[in-house]
């Protein structure tokens, strides 16, 4: 069988623990035998990263602005644990967030959903996929206690020195006060990577904030999504016949839970932060969670939601075989193959992403699953494989 070629070189950024060890299986037994895997390697496992004095997360992000397409796979972020147990020079900052910063991107989360393995609101049929803006409000807010009787306001002091004052409350009695930010720049980014993923993604784009209260803060947002929506989006949505939706954020939360899915979802910082915890803990589980990293100039970062595994790989140390989930890796190769044949216009790779999503997602049907799947899977002989076996059988399918 010829294998399917590539043009453009994916920017592979490998990583840690179990999750590095599910990737070289992931290449050996469903990429290779089939493409002609072109990729060009960093090594962005702990131990090469301290090497490199993480030189390597900044080379590795450089690269996926100029190639367009990345697919890592989950790193450690270092603590004081880590920083024992691999010796490391430094504490290394997480490598997502380097590679977020330089890519300025907004990271976008949906479940895969499988028959079998119901989301737990019943009504949800499709992935309902959630954006969250990544930058400022409570995150980086300035808090105060205060103590006693006091007027408390906001002042802004311009660069040529005039002020401007605003009260924020007299207090009678000892209360609570909290300053935060954010950026025109950093919310039009993030607005251009919603819309432009949503149109990537064929899906309704809907936006939320609490704008009838917050009558600037908030406003500025919904007011920012809208210009741009205008501007540069509005005749591309119609053409591909997605809508661009706005509400309020409790209208929004009331009308997901009501909804079939199958929308975009972008939330401010906090909202973004509980809103794909709950959207996460009702479709099950985290190994079957994808993620992708999308630049407001259009460059793509594909990864898994969860992390490297630590409790499995240091079971597989001790020689044990695991059943760890590779669904997210595997779809965040299937994603950065996708996306590189849909921009190199390699039609059979793009095909051959859509059947190893669709071989991969078989599998799991017909009861060949993983450990973590068991409880959650409804199916009447299910069969519980270990990682190599459950590749193996999604490879079978794709042969
Ligand atoms: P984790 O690696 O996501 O694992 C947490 C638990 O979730 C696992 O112990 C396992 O439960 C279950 N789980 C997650 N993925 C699974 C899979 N694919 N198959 C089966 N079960 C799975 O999170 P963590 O233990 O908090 O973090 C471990 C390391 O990952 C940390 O060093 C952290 O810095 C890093 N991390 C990296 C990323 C990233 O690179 N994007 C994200 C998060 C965390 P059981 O043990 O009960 O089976
Ligand atoms: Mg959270």
């Amino acid at each position: 069988m010829a294998k399917i070629q590539m043009k453009t070189p994916l920017v592979e950024m490998d990583g840690d623990e179990m999750t590095r060890i599910i990737w070289k299986q992931i290449k050996e037994i469903v990429l290779e035998p089939f493409v002609d895997l072109k990729t060009e390697y960093f090594d962005l496992g702990l131990p090469h990263r301290d090497e490199t004095d993480d030189q390597v997360t900044i080379d590795a992000a450089n690269r996926a602005a100029e190639l367009g397409v990345a697919v890592k796979c989950a790193t450690i972020t270092p603590n004081a644990q880590r920083m024992d147990e691999y010796k490391l020079k430094q504490m290394w900052k997480s490598p997502n967030g380097t590679i977020r910063a330089i890519l300025d991107g907004t990271v976008f989360r949906a479940p895969i959903l499988v028959k079998g393995i119901s989301p737990f609101v019943s009504c949800w049929k499709k992935p309902i996929t959630l954006a969250r803006h990544a930058y400022g409000d409570v995150y980086r807010d300035t808090e105060m206690y205060v103590s006693d009787k006091a007027t408390a306001e906001l002042v802004v002091t311009y660069e040529d020195g005039h002020q401007e004052v605003k009260k924020i409350h007299d207090f009678k009695g000892p209360g609570v006060i909290e300053g935060m930010h954010n950026l025109d720049a950093s919310i039009e980014a993030f607005a251009r990577s919603c819309f432009m993923y949503a149109l990537d993604i064929h899906q309704d784009l809907w936006f939320a904030t609490k704008d009838t209260i917050s009558k600037v803060y908030d406003h500025r947002f919904k007011d920012i999504f809208q210009e741009i929506y205008d501007k540069e989006f509005k005749d591309r949505f119609e053409e591909a016949g997605i809508t661009y939706f706005y509400t309020l954020i409790d209208d929004a939360v009331a009308r997901v839970m009501r909804s079939e899915g199958g929308m975009l979802w972008a939330c401010k910082n906090y909202d973004g932060d509980v809103m794909s915890d709950m959207v996460a803990s009702a479709c099950g589980s985290l190994a079957m969670m994808t993620s992708v990293l999308v630049s407001p100039s259009g460059k793509y970062e594909f990864e898994a939601a969860h992390g490297t595994v630590t409790r499995h790989y240091y079971r597989y140390l001790k020689g044990e075989t695991t059943s760890t989930n590779p669904m997210a890796t595997l779809f965040a190769w299937s994603g950065a193959l996708r996306k590189r044949g849909q921009l190199d216009g390699l039609d059979d790779l793009v095909a051959f992403a859509d059947k190893l999503e669709k071989a991969s997602i078989e599998t799991i049907e017909e009861g060949t699953i993983t450990g973590d799947l068991n409880s959650l899977l409804e199916h009447p002989n299910k069969r519980v494989v270990n990682t190599e076996e459950f590749l193996r059988a999604i490879a079978a399918k794709l042969a």
